[in-house]
């Protein structure tokens, strides 16, 4: 981590949270990536659910007979989004590292970081492009490949939560926009066609990112066009250091820049996008907003409409660490948290401290103590019993109960202290239960 940090220009590492012998890592692994992400001034980015719980759900609904695309959705419920988001709220905070957590597909989970930013936490939550434009409807349809198309980790959500995401992107409780582009084909998706559990995990995105957050954000009167530019470009510049030279259009600044027409609509699809895949999730959505120009690099790579790209073209773009978006706040927030874990100033304990060994020592000696008389009465009980003759079991039973009534519980007899130990070993070795005992026969 040292190496990518201060050497190729890695700034953020993503741990998973899912995915048990591939990535899965425990919380207290989790806590070394938090510790040194804060040293070296990275950003932790976190997978959040609970992979050890889905996949025992996963198994039972494979035992159940559920192997098609819809167990993906019944395996991974949002309980386990929500309560892997606020585990590694919980490690990020304890850890005073700042989190970013990735592809948040559950309004609840959105919610958990909301509520974590109001409580001071430097910590950010990214919906995608799939899950504020889709929903878990999909996992229902009958064409196999139209329900795998759709799987990709955390799933799709119900119908509601498109909205309250965006709500939370309205407001600022959630930062950033991105797609967790990743894509297969049909030939590939069909890896799990009898088992869910192998549908490879990934959806489309990134080319229709835009047009589709215009469409179902800035159409819709959730989001302005300087709150869309912020959560497609600006704040994630700012989280990641690229920031003032990426995500402005100032002198000094060398931004790709999009020239926007918000005027034309078009139809997504398969049949015309660019991504090498043959599934898009968005098919037949009709969005406002087209890129009419885009200025990358210092090359026009759109012009009017069309694609202009060269393989090879693109470039690394370092990004240093401490970015200071994220660690100014942070680094005093970690100040005035650790000013209040000071040691309290007190007079030292100097009374008698429990000798561990010798207490239990002591214990097993009492327990014998009891056991010996028990055992002596139960051996004297013995051949009365065998010479009984003419009483009715059940009789024998309720002059049993009323005696022991009369009695002391056998538990009074038991020493709790010291003291109480040795005031009854100087009383006759007669226990209640076998007086009890004498009186029936
Ligand atoms: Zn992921």
């Amino acid at each position: 981590m040292a190496t990518l940090v201060k050497e190729k220009g890695i700034n953020s590492f993503k741990c998973f949270m899912a995915y048990r012998n591939v990535f899965l890592l425990e919380d207290d692994e989790m806590l070394n990536v938090f510790q040194a992400c804060r040293k070296l001034g990275a950003v932790a980015q976190v997978h959040a659910e609970n992979g050890k719980i889905i996949e025992r759900k996963a198994e039972q609904l494979v035992a159940d007979g559920i192997r098609g695309p819809e167990g993906h959705s019944y395996s991974r419920p949002e309980a386990m989004e929500i309560e892997a988001t606020t585990r590694a709220l919980a490690i990020a905070d304890e850890a005073n590292c700042p989190l970013y957590v990735v592809h948040v597909m559950s309004a609840e989970a959105g919610e958990a970081i909301s509520k974590a930013r109001r409580r001071g936490q430097v910590c950010y939550g990214e919906p995608i492009a799939a899950g504020l434009a889709c929903d878990n409807s999909s996992y229902q349809h009958t064409c196999w490949r139209h329900a795998a198309g759709h799987v990709l980790s955390p799933p799709l959500r119900d119908p509601s939560t498109k909205e309250r995401l965006w709500r939370m992107l309205a407001t600022g409780e959630l930062t950033c926009t991105g797609t967790d582009h990743c894509v297969f084909k049909a030939d590939q998706k069909a890896l799990g066609k009898d088992d869910f559990r192998r549908i490879p995990n990934g959806v489309n995105g990134v080319e229709d990112r835009m047009s589709v957050l215009w469409e179902k954000g800035v159409e819709t009167g959730i989001l302005d066009p300087c709150q869309f530019v912020a959560a497609t470009s600006t704040n994630a510049a700012k989280v990641f250091n690229l920031y003032p030279q990426k995500g402005r259009i100032a002198v000094g600044s060398d931004a790709d820049i999009v020239v926007w027409n918000a005027k034309e609509t078009r139809t997504i699809s398969a049949k015309t996008h660019h991504q090498n895949v043959d599934f898009n999730i968005f098919e037949g959505m009709v969005c406002h907003g087209i890129a009419e120009f885009v200025i990358s690099g210092g090359r026009l790579v759109v012009d009017e409409r069309q694609l202009k790209v060269t393989q090879g073209a693109g470039r690394f773009v370092p990004m240093p660490a401490f970015p200071p978006y994220v660690y100014n706040r942070l680094e005093k927030r970690e100040a005035a948290k650790s000013a209040g874990t000071v040691a309290v100033a007190r007079d030292a304990y100097d009374g008698p401290v429990i000798d561990l060994k010798a207490e239990q020592e002591r214990q097993k000696a009492v327990a014998k103590e009891q056991r010996e008389p028990l055992a002596a009465a139960a051996a004297r009980r013995r051949p009365q019993r065998t010479s009984s003759t003419g009483r009715q079991p059940g009789a024998a039973g309720a002059t049993c109960r009323r005696a022991r009534s009369a009695c002391p519980a056998p538990s009074s007899t038991t020493p709790s202290r010291p003291g109480a130990a040795s005031g009854r070993t100087s009383r006759p070795a007669v226990p209640a239960q076998a007086a009890c005992g004498e009186a029936v026969d």
